[in-house]
This record gives C-alpha cells, sequence and structure tokens, in this order.
C-alpha cells in the first residue's frame, strides 16, 4: 500500500479495514418499521390547535372535514412509536433506504478536518423527501374511502409527491400551485400531469378565496397560505374530497422519521456520531425527518446540536415570534401555536428557493423556544455559492431549499478547520435541483439579489396575528 492510501484507510464495521466508502448503504429488509413520535420526549407540553371561530382548543370532528380518522389520530397522538402499515412500507421499499454519502470530495475540496456525512433524498421519484409522507396520506384517505385529494404546492415538490402518490393508490389529485412559481416551473406541471393530477395556478377563480384575492389584486404572484386557502376551502365543500398538507403538521413530520432513524442505522455502519445534525427548513418536514430522531439521544446527555436553516426572506424562526397564528391566508385554518412571520406574509418574489411559509411546524417552533434546535438563516447568493460547489465536487445538483442546508454544513466544515478541530457534520440532502435550473440560470447570470426581510415587516404582519 502506498502512503497515500494508508492515509485513507479506517476501520469500519465488524472491525474489518475497508477503503474509504462513499456511501453507507441498507438493505430494504432494514427499512424502520415504525415512526417515531418526538411528543413523549418534547421538554414541555404542545399547545393545542385552537378552532378558527371559537378559539377553543380544536377536537378531531373539527378536522375530519378535510382529514382522514388515522391522520386525526396521528396527530393528537403522544405514543413513542406508531407502526407503518405494510402497504406503504411496500411503497417506500421502491426507494428506501436512502443512501447515506460521506462528502468525502467535498471534505477535500475544503481542506477540512470535518467528515461531512449527508442523507440523500433526492433518490425518490419525485427527487426529494416528501414521497415519504404523501405515500403514507394517501394510503389513509383510500382507506377511508376518500376518492380526490386537493392540495397546494409551492415550488412544486409537494404537488409532484401528491400527485405520485395519489397515482399509486388510485386517488384523483387536484394541486394549486403558487402563480409566481406556476410559471417559472413549467415542467412541474407536467411533472404533475405524468402522474395523472391536474394543477392551476392559484389564486384561481375556482374557489371563494382566490376570487376574492384576484378581485383585490389580478396580478397577485400568489403565496402558500393563498393556494391553502383554495385547496381547503375546495376540500372541506366536497364530500369525496380531502385535503393533504405536505409539512408543518406533526402528522408529516412524523413520516420523515425515517430518515433520521436510518441514519442512524448508517452512522454505526460508518462507525461516526455527529456533532451537528442540519435540515432546511420551510415547514420543517426533513429537518424534522432528521433531527428528531437524536431529540432523545441529546436529552440524554449526547453533545449534538440541531441546526434548522432557513432563508434571510423569510426568517420565521430568526425574526418571527412564537404565537397563535393562522396556517392559511384566509384565516380557514385551525390556529397553531408556532413561530410566524403572520399569515399575511408575501414572499418576495425574487427569492429563487422554495421555503416560503409564513410559518414553523409547532414541533419544530417548540423545541426552538425551547433551546433544544438552534435556528440560523442565510441569504441566497451564499448557498447557490455553496449549492455549486457541492454540484462540483459530489455531483449532485442540489435544489434551492437544499442549498441552505449545504451551505450551513460548508460553514460549519470551515469553521472546524479554523479552530483546527475534528467535527462530524450530518445535514439532510432534502431533493434534487433538476427542475429548478431556472434558478441556478439566473445565479450563473448575476440576476439574483439578496434580501432580507425586514424587522419593520415582521411588526407589520404581527399586527394582524389572531387574537387568543
Ligand atoms: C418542500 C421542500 C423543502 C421544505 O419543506 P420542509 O417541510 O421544511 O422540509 C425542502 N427541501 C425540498 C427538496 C423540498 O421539496
Amino acid at each position: 500500500m502506498s502512503p497515500h492510501t494508508l492515509n485513507l484507510v479506517e476501520r469500519g464495521r465488524n472491525g474489518r479495514t475497508i477503503v474509504d466508502e462513499y456511501k453507507y448503504l441498507l438493505s430494504e429488509r432494514d427499512l424502520p418499521k415504525s415512526w417515531y413520535n418526538v411528543v413523549p420526549d418534547l421538554p414541555q407540553p404542545m399547545s393545542p390547535p385552537l378552532h378558527p371561530g371559537t378559539g377553543q382548543p380544536a377536537g378531531p370532528a373539527d378536522l375530519e372535514a378535510i382529514f382522514p380518522r388515522a391522520l386525526i389520530e396521528q396527530e393528537a397522538s403522544s405514543a413513542p412509536r406508531i407502526p407503518i402499515p405494510d402497504p406503504v412500507l411496500d411503497m417506500l421499499r421502491l426507494w428506501r433506504p436512502t443512501p447515506l454519502h460521506r462528502a468525502r470530495r467535498l471534505e477535500k475540496a475544503l481542506g477540512t478536518p470535518a467528515k461531512i456525512f449527508y442523507k440523500n433524498e433526492s433518490v425518490s421519484p419525485a427527487g426529494s423527501h416528501k414521497l415519504n409522507t404523501s405515500i403514507a396520506q394517501a394510503y389513509y384517505n383510500k382507506e377511508q374511502g376518500i376518492k380526490r385529494l386537493a392540495t397546494e404546492t409551492g415550488a412544486g415538490q409537494w404537488g409532484s409527491a401528491l400527485s405520485f402518490a395519489c397515482q399509486v393508490f388510485g386517488l384523483e389529485c387536484f394541486v394549486y400551485m403558487v402563480k409566481c412559481s406556476y410559471f417559472q416551473k413549467p415542467h412541474r406541471r407536467t411533472l404533475m400531469e405524468c402522474w395523472g393530477a391536474n394543477c392551476i395556478p392559484s389564486p384561481s377563480d375556482r374557489t371563494i378565496a382566490g376570487r376574492k384575492i384576484l378581485a383585490e389584486d389580478p396580478d397577485c404572484p400568489g403565496s402558500l397560505g393563498i393556494a391553502i386557502s383554495e385547496a381547503v376551502e375546495d376540500a372541506a365543500l366536497r364530500k369525496d374530497t380531502n385535503y393533504a398538507l405536505g409539512s408543518v403538521l406533526n402528522h408529516v413530520l412524523l413520516h420523515q422519521t425515517v430518515i433520521g432513524q436510518e441514519a442512524l442505522a448508517q452512522l454505526k455502519l460508518a462507525g461516526a456520531f455527529p456533532d451537528v445534525v442540519i435540515g432546511c427548513c420551510g415547514g420543517g418536514s426533513n429537518f424534522a425527518g432528521i433531527a428528531f430522531p437524536f431529540v432523545p439521544l441529546k436529552a440524554g446527555g449526547k453533545q449534538i446540536r440541531l441546526v434548522a436553516v432557513e432563508p434571510a426572506a423569510c426568517p420565521t424562526m430568526t425574526k418571527g415570534v412564537y404565537a397563535y397564528d393562522f396556517g392559511d391566508k384566509s384565516g380557514m385554518t385551525p390556529l397553531l401555536k408556532m413561530d410566524t412571520l403572520g399569515h399575511d406574509f408575501i414572499p418576495p418574489g425574487i427569492h429563487a428557493g422554495g421555503l416560503r411559509y409564513h410559518g414553523m411546524a409547532p414541533l419544530v417552533s417548540l423545541l426552538h423556544r425551547a433551546g433544544v434546535v438552534e435556528a440560523v438563516s442565510y441569504t441566497q447568493l451564499k448557498c447557490f455559492e455553496a449549492a455549486v460547489q457541492f454540484a462540483r465536487s459530489e455531483g449532485i445538483v442540489v435544489a434551492p431549499e437544499t442549498s441552505h442546508a449545504v451551505c450551513c454544513a460548508i460553514d460549519e466544515a470551515r469553521n472546524a478547520k479554523e479552530e483546527g478541530k475534528e467535527r462530524t457534520i450530518l445535514f439532510n440532502l432534502s431533493g434534487h435541483g433538476h427542475f429548478d435550473m431556472a434558478a441556478y440560470e439566473k445565479y450563473f447570470a448575476g440576476e439574483l439579489t439578496d434580501y432580507e426581510y425586514p424587522a419593520e415587516k415582521v411588526q407589520e404582519a404581527l399586527a394582524h396575528l389572531p387574537r387568543t
């Protein structure tokens, strides 16, 4: 062996000597058989969702117009683990377990002593983690005899993931897509159509909520809050139709915990344990998916930081307040206690990536306010720079959302180098960016600018928070 090779030899699984593995793989048999529920491990109890009309705690009956009973139960469950039904497991096996990669080429490019691992959720058919929950949600709706699901989508990933899941379980799928994204990313709509779904731009004239907004502002670029109002209205008014949400709610975060459970097993194969776990945060689901299974280990005394990364243009955790707010623009959803920028928030059009929701998952918000989760924000130019560096060393062109996690991982690795410290970094590669080339094109053309959501605007929006 040359001295060069010797440097790369490490002690691996079963004490065997292995040479610099790039990927740690599990077999289909190793797929987690249950979801991990963080609720019993929370440092303080959750504040209940409130009915938007009465302000009283919302009961299961309030949600039955739009969600199936099994998901309503999961939403309120404090069971430590919830078994994954066999038909869901069978579908997850189509692409899971996903690989855990060691970013050796990136480490080398950075000259860092840090070890960087990433969980690659981009290998799902829809190209992101969102299929982990869309499959489960479509399954439970089908079981309850529902024929059609209505939903919203921002950048298009959730709409795509739900389209495929509905196709799998024989449900119709109707997607309200935020108007500016609909025109920025026409291929997303085509992808949804490939999987048999209908997709229209929001605000639309199909719903009362949409017509009202169009009457006030015919050129409204749309927002997730508006599209949610349209989809919830669609579902509430039709008996055969339910609503499905791709993030934020407890049951969605629950379904994503297969990510962190697999990662723990794969890190064991690699003989490593992370000092820091990183995920980008829109509504909080992929971050929760990778980070929540580490919460009990942290509570048990492991030194580990859980870092949620958000865009400076939509700084829900770093600039928002922790308060009860609506989940949508028109105030139709239950009030959730969460980090929020106010339900009137309309993200600036210049922001290329997703991650544009005004609120943060109540579970992530609670852990953030309790100091278990740290939040940081980055502006977009720095994120694209990191994404391009990642693509040039690791090959994968990540989604603009994911670039926030990449950027934070690179920062952590650079800090480790400056401090001359070893550090093991784990981040969630939530999805690839193959449908986001327009954003990369703008970045290369120098057309993207940085934008930080001004604190005054936050104050303005907060004046409209519902009183509880
Ligand atoms: C939807 C999405 C996100 C943001 O949503 P979370 O619920 O915060 O995970 C991040 N990355 C990708 C690839 C997405 O599709």
